[in-house]
Order: C-alpha cells, then sequence, then structure tokens
C-alpha cells in the first residue's frame, strides 16, 4: 500500500512528489508515456536532447525560481536578451517596444496609442475583476477598436482557437499579455530565460530527487480507473490490470483524462469535467544551418500561412550554431489539418519559414520533427473558475487539477510546479506529516 500515488509525471505531478517524498511521504508516480516529464519532457533530435513543445521563463516565474533553488539547480537558469517581430505583408517588422510600435507601418496613430495603453495597462493593473465576465474579442476591441483588433489579434486568436476564437476569456489573454510584458529588464529591453540542458534539467533533477527520498517514479504505467475502497482506500488499477491501494491519489492528467479514470465521482462534477474542451497541438521543429529571423517569436499574420507564430528558440538557448525553430499547428481535434501526416504539415510549415527569409531553402535542413499532443490547451471562458469542480473531489482523499486549475494564468512550468505543491501540502496534512 502507498501512502500517495501521483498520477502523471509532468512539471505538477513531479512537484508533488517531490516535495511528498521529501517530507518522509511514500509516493508512487504512475505516468501512461514512455518517460517523465508530459509537455516538459524532451526528446533526441537528431542528437540534441531538445524540449519536444519549446519552452522559455518568465522573470514573473517565482514558484520555478523556488524550486530551482530548493533543487541546487538556480545557477542553470539563464537569461537572454531577446526580441519578437510580427511578418506582416511580406515583411518582418520589429516588435514588442515603444519604438517598435511607432515604427510599425500597418497601424494608424491611435491605433498604435490605443495598443502601446493595452500592453502597458496589462503590466500594472491590479487585477482582473472588471474584465472577468468578457470575452477576449469583446475586450481586445474595447481597448483596440474594431481595426486594431481585426489587424493585430484576430487572426493570432482565430489560428490557435478556430470556432473557440469568440469564447475565450478576456482575463486569460490579459494575463498572457502582462507575463510577457512584465518579463523585461526596462521599457527597450525584453528578456526570457532557459535553463541550462532545457527543461530536461528540471525533470531529471525531480525524478532523482524523488527516488533518492525513496520513492518511485513509474513510466508506461497509464492508470485505467480509480475507484473507493474499503477504509477510504482508493484503488488504482493500471492498464495491464495490476491494482495498487493507495491512502492519498493526486491526479494531474488533463481534465478529460480525470473524466474518465475516476469513474465514482458526482454527476455534478463528472458534468463539469466533461465541459472543459482541449484543443491540440502539432509542434514542429526544424535544425537549420542558418538563422531565420533572428527574433525569439514571429507572430504571422500572413494569410497564406495557417501557423500564428515561429519560434526562434536558437535565439534564447545557444545550439552550437545551428538554428532551432518551432512552428507550432495548434487546432481543435475536428480541424482537417489534425489528421494531416506529419510530412505534410512539416512541408506546410517549411513554406511559412522560406516566406519569411527566402535566403532559407531545402539545403539549410538539417533535422526536422513533429510531436503530437492531444489536450495541450484547455479552452478557458469568462468566469471560467465557477465552472471548475473543485480540486478537492468527493472522493476522500483525492485531489484532481490540470493546467486549467491556475486560471487566469496559461500553462506553465511555474505554474504547474506551484500547484503540484500546494496539492501535496494537502495530502501530507491528511497523512499527518503536513
Ligand atoms: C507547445 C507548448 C509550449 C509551451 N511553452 C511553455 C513555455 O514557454 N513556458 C512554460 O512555462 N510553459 C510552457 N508550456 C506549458 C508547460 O509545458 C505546462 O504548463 C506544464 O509542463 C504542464 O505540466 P503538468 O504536469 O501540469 O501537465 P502535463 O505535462 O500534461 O502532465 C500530465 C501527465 O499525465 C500523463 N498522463 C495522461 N494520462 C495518464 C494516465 N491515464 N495515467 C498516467 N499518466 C497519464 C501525461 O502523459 C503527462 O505526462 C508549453 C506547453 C506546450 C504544449
Amino acid at each position: 500500500m502507498h501512502d500517495l500515488v501521483v498520477i502523471g509525471a509532468g512539471a505538477m505531478g513531479l512537484a508533488a512528489a517531490w516535495r511528498a517524498a521529501n517530507n518522509g511521504i511514500g509516493c508512487l508516480v504512475l505516468e501512461a508515456g514512455p518517460v517523465a516529464g508530459g509537455m516538459a519532457a524532451h526528446f533526441d533530435f537528431g542528437g540534441i536532447s531538445l524540449e519536444r513543445y519549446y519552452h522559455f521563463i518568465c522573470q514573473s516565474d517565482h514558484d520555478t525560481f523556488a524550486l530551482l533553488e530548493e533543487l541546487g539547480l538556480a545557477d542553470t537558469l539563464v537569461w537572454k536578451r531577446t526580441t519578437m517581430g510580427y511578418f506582416d505583408h511580406g515583411k518582418v517588422h520589429d516588435w514588442g517596444n515603444p519604438l517598435a510600435l511607432l515604427k510599425y507601418p500597418h497601424l494608424g496613430p491611435i491605433e498604435k496609442l490605443r495598443y502601446g495603453l493595452l500592453a502597458w495597462w496589462c503590466t500594472k493593473r491590479p487585477n482582473w475583476d472588471g474584465a472577468e465576465h468578457m470575452t477576449a474579442p469583446e475586450w481586445l476591441k474595447e481597448w483596440l477598436g474594431q481595426s486594431g483588433y481585426d489587424k493585430m489579434w484576430h487572426r493570432l486568436l482565430h489560428q490557435k482557437f478556430f470556432q473557440y476564437t469568440d469564447v475565450i476569456s478576456a482575463t486569460w489573454i490579459g494575463t498572457r499579455i502582462s507575463r510577457i510584458g512584465r518579463s523585461r529588464k526596462s521599457l527597450m529591453e525584453e528578456r526570457l530565460g532557459h535553463l541550462e540542458g532545457g527543461t530536461q534539467t528540471l525533470v531529471d533533477a525531480l525524478v532523482a530527487g524523488i527516488t533518492q527520498a525513496g520513492s518511485e517514479v513509474r513510466c508506461s504505467a497509464p492508470v485505467a480507473a480509480v475507484t473507493v475502497a474499503e477504509n477510504d482506500l482508493k484503488r488504482v488499477e493500471l492498464g495491464n490490470g495490476e491494482v495498487l491501494l493507495a491512502r492519498e491519489v493526486i491526479s494531474t492528467v488533463p481534465t478529460p483524462v480525470a473524466d474518465r479514470i475516476f469513474p465514482g465521482l458526482s454527476p455534478d462534477e463528472h458534468a463539469k469535467l466533461a465541459a472543459i474542451e482541449n484543443i491540440g497541438v502539432i509542434c514542429l521543429v526544424y535544425r537549420l544551418k542558418k538563422p531565420v529571423t533572428g527574433h525569439f517569436w514571429v507572430n504571422i499574420m500572413d494569410k497564406a500561412h495557417p501557423i500564428p507564430g515561429l519560434i526562434e528558440f536558437s535565439a534564447l538557448r545557444d545550439f552550437g550554431g545551428d538554428t532551432i525553430i518551432y512552428a507550432p499547428y495548434y487546432m481543435p481535434h475536428d480541424n482537417e489539418r489534425w489528421d494531416y501526416s506529419d510530412e505534410a504539415l512539416l512541408d506546410d510549415a517549411f513554406a511559412a519559414i522560406k516566406a519569411v527569409n527566402p535566403q532559407i531553402g531545402e539545403g539549410d535542413v538539417i533535422d526536422r520533427n513533429a510531436s503530437r499532443l492531444k489536450y495541450s490547451q484547455p479552452i478557458c471562458t469568462p468566469n471560467f473558475l465557477d465552472k471548475l469542480p473543485p480540486v478537492e473531489t468527493s472522493l476522500p482523499g483525492v485531489q484532481i487539477a490540470d493546467t486549467s486549475y491556475y486560471y487566469p494564468e496559461d500553462r506553465g512550468i511555474s505554474e504547474s510546479v506551484g500547484l503540484g505543491a500546494r496539492l501535496a501540502e494537502t495530502a501530507m496534512k491528511r497523512l499527518g506529516n503536513g
């Protein structure tokens, strides 16, 4: 029997298990995938250990900093000056500081003023209460006007959310703008961070810490069902039929999966979990011989290319002179592109890279790869917190959370490790170690 079973070995599950294990709780982490890390996991990209999904750190990621400190990894955090751009009307334009805004050719003076005020106010705003009832398009149009919204935001939102564009929460978008806006050294200088060795450095340290404390992380061990047995013990059934018993269970799997593996939840909890929709992502990455723009992030406004942006990761982390560039295709699962082959999408997005920098050709490609994630981004609508069932479920000793539970913040490693630690504290209190 286990004191604590944690389901999911992403950042949240590992942080929860690490905290509990280091406080004397025997933990077992069960992970469906072949490796730990979840969205933060790496893969072998032709000899480079690389994130499947690009990851940067912002200056407001306080829970990450605290965890790195505790793990003795604070020195692996590297900050870099980064820049961003907009690819519009066939040209890359600088973006992300007042001078770039003034020079941007596709906004009028009033639109620029409104945009600048929005960006400034997002970083200063003490809370988001006044916007919580609004959708992102309503709120952005209020700030930017219809034309400003159409020129700068509609396409970006639509290329990610498609039919959900008009129901995305204003607070959720505002918090994203604020996170990037606050990650600056000065008005003119954006600074983003990464870990030496990438997010795998954090994943490896958490797994090592859990193991050294006498607990276990078991991969390729999908949980099929969790029910409550006699004396409130949880009966955890794995995909291979093995059954384990636990006093406490923390689930960090995406809410659609949690809805399925906890059949004993109340009808209200099931209804609320089932109502949270997710979009998927197919994240393409290329290793090239030449830089594309030198900007870390370029928003793609050109309608010919169905990706919202390009993330030139080598502008943040050094790969010995090679360029690493990601192209994320976010989309609902009913989008026709979801069924496209990896090769078709890799060709498709490479056309965008070539359009952004016509000097790049097929001969510059060293390697390329596609990674798919079905539940990559919950659809957060206005008043989203009211729609979530509580973390403490009606099943005694069972907590359920995923990335939607730190709304209005967007998915982030810092938010996941922070929530993971809080889930562990609750379990520890009940187990008598808190
Ligand atoms: C494209 C992309 C870019 C991102 N960029 C950034 C960034 O720049 N900065 C940043 O901070 N964050 C970023 N994130 C978000 C960040 O990766 C996540 O917030 C964080 O890793 C989530 O961790 P988690 O543990 O909460 O969830 P997950 O990582 O999803 O972990 C859940 C785990 O549960 C496992 N699981 C599922 N079903 C079962 C089952 N039945 N049994 C057992 N295990 C199961 C899954 O395999 C997974 O490992 C990005 C995410 C994506 C997709």
